[in-house]
């Protein structure tokens, strides 16, 4: 869209105010608002100050002032806010006109046009599924009850505030059985329709939502496929919606992976693909799953590099307690047609040429969709590159049930990181894929190893509640 379409677009919705957003480090987004009376070609030219410094992640003090260069085609009419505001997505520039090194926004960009440069193909396609709950509070108390270290999630839901205290005990979802019931027992319905509505109204194209399956509350809305950036921000509009809608409704959503102790966490699998022009590059009809051998080394390269990469799609100490086995969540670096505890899954179900695919089900929503997207392309570009093959490397496919291979066959699965440091340890010795083509900086890597294991101390030396079942009465 170019600039004078915007300002008409500005013009004929009447709005009175125009909110400039960023993405942070850890996918946090943040805005500037100005009155439409500041906004004019010079604003899109120049582009709006603000301080870096004061965002997590970003440079020191002596490097403070940063530019948002707006982004015309992000722009979206704001939903929720009492005046007319347009909303557009930024990215951000030093004062010398370079592209900070730092904005996640330019390093998803970065891989894209990377990937036109390396001649695999024109695009990548990307779709994530990002699972949610909502619950109708939240409590945060550090004691011994807080949901968060509940040991039974009966209890749990309990403490986030579905409570039922004497009222209506019909209609429970159990444990693990809340995959696409109707109402009443789905009594979620209308607020993820709600969300839907709103979704379609600021141009998402949504497919379907239905209830998950851990009990009571857990919500999946899948929207359209896109290019790689613009997916990213997709989700971004997409969290915003869920988050909004719900706090309207009285209610909170979050994207935590395992906000809740014995049930199933969140997860975020990530759908890609690579195209050509109009020809898709992953399918090859009679081959294992469809797939070309291109699409087998876009698997070699995600698999082999998933310890490292997994750092940047499971970014949280929280991700870790959704890998374990039993939930549906991926905790082995094996590849196969149907088994969703295997890292990379081949949907096979309905797919069409065009819409042959890997699914990537490691990933959950406190990725920065653009580090996490960013990542995986290159991941795969360097399978590709270099001809890794994942059968070659034992990586599968694993299409019987894992649970009932002898204990040789166990011995020879990886598994995936089994916390935030184990991840941070692969990243640091495994990141050459995503610095050598420049996409991402060295400076980049460090400061992201080294405010992540930052995140990681400041958890583990915090008390625990669980420990105090374990240790306060010896
Ligand atoms: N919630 C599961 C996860 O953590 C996934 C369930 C599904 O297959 O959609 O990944
Ligand atoms: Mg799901
Ligand atoms: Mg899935």
């Amino acid at each position: 869209m170019s600039v004078q379409q915007i300002l008409k677009t500005i013009e004929e919705n009447s709005i009175m105010f125009v909110d400039f957003r960023f993405i942070g480090l850890n996918g946090g987004v943040h805005h500037i608002t100005l009155p439409v009376s500041e906004v004019n070609e010079e604003t899109f030219e120049n582009g709006v100050a603000f301080d870096g410094s004061s965002i997590p992640g970003f440079r020191g003090i002596e490097e403070s002032d940063m530019v948002m260069m707006p982004d015309t085609e992000s722009a979206f009419v704001d939903p929720f806010t009492l005046h007319p505001t347009l909303n557009i997505m930024c990215n951000i520039f030093t004062p010398a006109g370079e592209r900070y090194d730092r904005d996640p926004r330019s390093i998803a960009q970065k891989a894209e046009e990377y990937l036109q440069k390396s001649g695999v193909g024109t695009a990548a396609f990307f779709a994530p599924e990002s699972e949610f709950f909502i619950f109708d509070d939240v409590r945060f108390e550090n004691n011994m009850n807080s949901s968060f270290y509940s040991v039974d999630s009966e209890e749990a839901a309990w403490n986030t505030g579905r409570k039922e205290e004497g009222g209506n005990l019909g209609y429970k979802v159990a444990v693990k059985g809340g995959y696409v019931p109707v109402a009443p027992t789905d009594a979620q319905q209308d607020i993820r329709s709600e969300m839907v509505r709103i979704m379609e109204e600021t141009g998402l194209k949504v497919e379907r939502h239905h209830h998950e399956v851990a009990t009571a509350g857990q919500a999946e809305i899948n929207f359209r496929f896109s290019t790689l950036t613009t997916t990213a921000d997709n989700l971004i509009k997409y969290k915003y919606i869920v988050q909004n809608v719900a706090k309207q409704w009285g209610k909170v959503a979050t994207f935590m992976p395992k906000p809740l102790f014995g049930d199933n966490g969140s997860g975020m699998h990530v759908h890609s693909s690579i195209f050509d022009g109009d020809t898709p590059l992953f399918y090859e009809k009679g081959a294992y799953g469809n797939l070309s051998k291109l699409a087998m080394n876009y698997i070699g390269g995600i698999l082999y590099h998933a310890p490292a990469l997994i750092a940047l799609t499971n970014p949280s100490t929280n991700s870790f307690k959704r890998l374990v086995p039993g939930y549906e969540a991926p905790v082995n670096l094996v590849f196969s047609k149907g088994n969703r505890s295997a890292a990379v899954r081949i949907p096979i179900a309905a797919v069409s040429p065009k819409g042959c695919r890997i699914e990537f089900r490691t990933p959950d929503s406190t990725a920065n969709p653009y580090l996490a997207f960013a990542a995986m392309l290159l991941a795969g570009l360097d399978g590709i590159k270099k001809g890794l093959d994942p059968v070659a490397l034992g990586y599968g496919p694993f299409d019987k049930n894992i649970y009932e291979l002898s204990d040789d066959e166990k011995k020879e699965i990886r598994s995936v990181p089994g916390t935030l440091e184990e991840a941070l340890d692969a990243l640091e010795s495994d990141s050459a894929f995503l610095t050598e083509s420049g996409v991402f900086s060295e400076d980049f890597i460090a400061n992201y190893i080294a405010f992540k294991r930052n995140e990681a101390k400041q958890v583990a030396i915090r008390i625990h509640p669980h420990e105090f079942n374990l240790y306060f009465n010896v």
